[in-house]
């Protein structure tokens, strides 16, 4: 392709506070409709928002949590448009001083890092819901508003437009959705919405540095969508390019079903907003000593725990990037490292069978029915030679089931490992009288005929023979030295 594409993010996340931004209505998600509502809210005439503490806190954390600098003096704004589920016609939000700024974070997509810069951060309020009677808009017959979700507290975390690619997009926003995982910040349920994003997206001959006519998808909410809206919409504009057309300034939907992005209106300017200062609301003052209090109270990011990990225990890059990526899971491997299992085989446990397992079952690591203990008393019998890391597997599967320890099922089920050089070797001698062909392939130098054999050693004890032994004893038999 002859284009370089361009892609910028504007990050919404629902903040986790118990109440809304600037009134007492509580922020559950799922209620029935407008029942968290008050005069405040529903935007009724003569009411006064007040801001609610936390809401700047958690900002300021998101801010300092990606390098942002910090206005000590922000304030909130009026962005007015119309739309039914805006009760007041304009959105609170912040214009020309967010509460944070010129930040950036570091993402890595195949093992090359690169830092995308943050614009802003800024806070406003949620709108709220229409609820159509039908499936969509086009075939309903009426529409409720729910209110509910008016004055949510939202942070918008835009991005510069320093992505090139879907998959750093992509990894950008999950860098973020890590990061404020573990400031504790917001939830980050894509898939209730509390984390989305708007995307834009443009193209510009490789070599310019130029700036090309963006796009422009709005709340996308899957990691899936995210990747694929980007990359229908790269390829949709090198073709109108490349057919001397011109790219123009509009917001589009992403429509999951068909793949593609379809036009839905063309693009406001800010200008269009009418944007001015909220008269309602106090300017947000904060001093150094409150930033700096805020800033010690963070706890470990994933990036530093990324690189104790890797500093610490030896794990790979790539491993040491999975663990960390949740908090949950990065703080269930500490547990199991602490625990007395060996690092590097609780990382391997962890990404391996613990995570399938909670897929299939659509559980999370924080209810995994093997809590960080048994898969450490689990990992210190593999490290004894009680069982083989084979037979752990079986292990595994009935501790998903029970909750019985590790040592109880080996014990009841009789999976404790051969190592009794006698009993394998009776099994070895029966494997080798049954196996000429094998053998003679071995003894005329096609060493790796030795794994047919160790195959039928392990399948006559059930897994049970310890390996390392197997193969000592096999090759010593077929050498003649026993
Ligand atoms: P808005 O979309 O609300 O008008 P901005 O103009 O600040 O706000 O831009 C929002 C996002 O679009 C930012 O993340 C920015 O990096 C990105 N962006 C701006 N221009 C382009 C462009 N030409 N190509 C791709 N992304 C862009
Ligand atoms: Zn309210
Ligand atoms: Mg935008």
């Amino acid at each position: 392709m002859k284009y370089e594409a361009v892609i910028g993010l504007e990050i919404h996340s629902e903040l986790k506070t118990a109440t809304k931004i600037f009134c007492g209505c509580a922020t559950t998600f799922g209620a029935e409709q407008n029942t968290h509502t008050c005069p405040v809210c529903l935007g009724l005439p003569g009411v006064l928002p007040t801001v609610n503490r936390r809401v700047v806190e958690f900002a300021i954390k998101a801010g300092l949590a990606t390098n942002c600098k910090i206005n000590k003096y922000s304030k909130f704004d009026r962005k007015n448009y119309y739309y039914p589920d805006l009760p007041k016609n304009w959105q609170t939000s912040q214009y020309d001083l967010p509460i944070a700024y010129e930040g950036h974070v570091e993402i890595d997509v195949d093992g090359a890092k690169k830092i995308v810069r943050l614009t802003r951060i800024h806070m406003e309020e949620d709108a709220g819901k229409l609820v159509h009677s039908g499936t969509t808009i086009k075939d309903s017959s009426s529409s409720n508003v729910d209110y509910n979700r008016t004055g949510v507290p939202l942070i918008e975390i835009v991005s510069e437009p320093d992505m090139h690619s879907a998959a750093e997009a992509r990894a950008y926003m999950e860098k973020i959705k890590s990061i404020l995982e573990y400031i504790d910040v917001s939830n980050c349920r894509m898939e209730e919405g509390n984390l989305r994003a708007d995307i834009n997206v443009s193209l510009r001959p490789i070599g310019s540095d130029k700036l090309g006519t963006r796009t422009e998808m709005k709340n996308i909410n899957s990691f899936k969508a995210l990747e694929d809206a980007i990359n229908y919409e790269i390829e949709r504009q090198a073709e109108v390019l490349d057919d001397g057309g011109t790219i123009i300034q509009e917001t589009r939907t992403w429509n999951p079903e068909r793949g593609i992005t379809q036009s839905m209106r063309s693009k406001e300017d800010a200008h269009d907003y009418r944007y001015m200062p909220e008269p309602d609301l106090p300017p947000i003052v904060t001093t150094d000593e409150e930033i700096e209090a805020f800033r010690k109270s963070l706890p470990e990011l994933p990036d530093a725990r990324r690189q104790r990990l890797i500093k610490n225990f030896g794990l790979s890059e790539y491993d040491a990037g999975i663990i960390t990526s949740s908090r949950a899971m990065a703080e269930y491997f500490d547990a199991v490292v602490n625990f007395g299992a060996d690092a590097k085989t609780a990382a391997n446990w962890i990404m391996g069978d613990l995570s399938k397992n909670l897929n299939a079952d659509g559980l999370t690591i924080e209810n995994s029915p093997v809590d960080a203990k048994r898969l450490a008393e689990m990992i210190q019998l593999i490290a004894k030679g009680t069982i083989s890391g084979k037979i752990a597997k079986t292990v595994f599967a009935e501790m998903w089931k029970s909750s019985d320890s590790p040592a109880q099922i080996v014990k009841a089920k009789g999976l404790v490992q051969i190592t009794d050089s006698s009993a394998i070797e009776g099994v070895i001698d029966e494997v080798i009288a049954k196996n000429p062909k094998a053998v003679e392939e071995y003894r005329g130098g096609k060493k790796k005929a030795v794994g047919a054999l160790v195959g039928q050693v392990m399948k006559l004890t059930r897994g049970k023979a310890n390996p390392q032994l197997v193969n000592q004893l096999l090759a010593k038999k077929l050498d003649g030295e026993l």
